[in-house]
């Protein structure tokens, strides 16, 4: 760090994402990606002419992505923000509407503290009950940004709709962002709220369920007014900010509502049985309705059963807070993945017996 940096920003702490070796070839299940490709139309929209239109900017208003997805979740364009991953849409909403403090759980993703901080935003942590579940009166009137995952990360569990608009409605003066990264495998989304409620901003991606996690995509669904913020915030920062080959992904992707559907029908097949194997080995785990298992053993560390992984080829994520130590987060993958990380784990329990 230089001397020259701000000193409110030399004393964050920044997030850290999971890691992304490029020494050798693990069975990757750290970071939530999906095990299988983009469909071929994806592939297909990136032709020769798109590279050499690269020398021109990207539309600032992505009016045909846009259009489409306003189309496919039937919404008008008004309705949407798209972003360079959804964690930029976070970013802004925490930028635009963080001023009188912010509210989520202490077991969330972390990068909601980390904006709380970048912008000198008050945050107030409310624990998940003993079982890891929200406690939804707790998020009731707060009168400040109210921040949910759901399912939440990295616990996988899911709050029921009603729950999610008793947060929302009994917040009628803040807004509240229920974050949908994982909705698609399992969940209900929160979307049509959006029809009755102006306070509230549902964000999701193209990275985990639609295979694009590398092309930075990620949206959010409000009433226009919100759109119209964020917007503000956007040409304030960077009004290009989706690359021209992402914006035609995207618009392929949208295409394919029955390949990605069917590809979250096995991972979520997947995610089933690999629980079933991990219980009958004697491990623990939430009732995940994500693209991963949240799941700890009696008799192994989290961090030893992470490091243990890790040197026979296979990464899971570990997180060192106190209340989830014991745990690791680990990714549906393809069934033959999950075999093959079955079988390790196996062996490395054996050895603990
Ligand atoms: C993965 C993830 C995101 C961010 O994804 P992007 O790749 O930035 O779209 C946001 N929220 C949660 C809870 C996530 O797990």
């Amino acid at each position: 760090m230089s001397r020259f940096l701000n000193q409110r920003l030399a004393a964050l702490d920044e997030y850290v994402p999971g890691e992304q070796p490029q020494d050798k070839k693990y069975i990757k299940l750290n970071t939530n990606e999906s095990p299988y490709p983009p469909p071929q139309r994806v592939a297909d929209a990136v032709k020769r002419q798109e590279i050499e239109d690269l020398r021109l900017y990207s539309d600032p208003e992505c009016k045909r992505l846009r259009r489409k997805m306003a189309e496919v979740y039937g919404l008008v364009p008004e309705n949407i923000f798209l972003s360079n991953g959804s964690d930029e849409t976070l970013n802004f909403a925490f930028m635009a509407y963080g001023a009188g403090g912010a509210v989520f759980p202490d077991i969330t993703y972390g990068f909601y503290s980390v904006f709380a901080d970048l912008y000198g935003i008050k945050s107030e942590i409310i624990p998940l009950k003993s079982d890891f579940t929200v406690d939804v009166n707790a998020f009731c009137g707060k009168m400040k940004l109210v921040v949910i995952a759901n399912p939440n990360a990295p616990t996988g569990i899911l709050l029921g709709t009603e729950d999610v608009e008793r947060i929302v409605s009994s917040n009628p003066d803040s807004i509240v962002i229920i974050d949908e990264a994982y909705i698609d495998f399992g969940g209900i989304s929160a979307l049509p709220l959006i029809k009755k409620y102006d306070n509230l901003l549902v964000v999701g991606t193209f990275s985990k369920s639609r295979s694009m996690a590398g092309a930075r995509l990620g949206f959010g669904f409000a009433d226009e007014k919100i759109i119209a913020d964020l917007e503000k915030i956007r040409y304030s920062t960077n009004p290009y900010n989706i690359n021209r080959l992402t914006l035609l992904c995207g618009e392929e992707a949208l295409c394919c509502g029955d390949y990605y559907a069917e590809n979250c029908r096995r991972i979520i097949e997947t995610r089933e049985y690999t629980a079933e194997k991990l219980k009958a080995m004697g491990f623990e785990m939430t009732d995940s309705k994500a693209n991963f298992i949240f799941a700890k053993h009696k008799n192994i560390g989290g961090y030893e059963l992470y490091s243990a992984l890790k040197e026979k080829g296979v990464l899971v994520r570990h997180f060192g807070n106190e209340r989830i130590k014991d745990y690791n987060r680990i990714t549906v993958g393809s069934r033959e993945e999950m075999e093959k990380f079955l079988e390790i784990t196996a062996g490395i329990i054996g050895g603990k017996i």
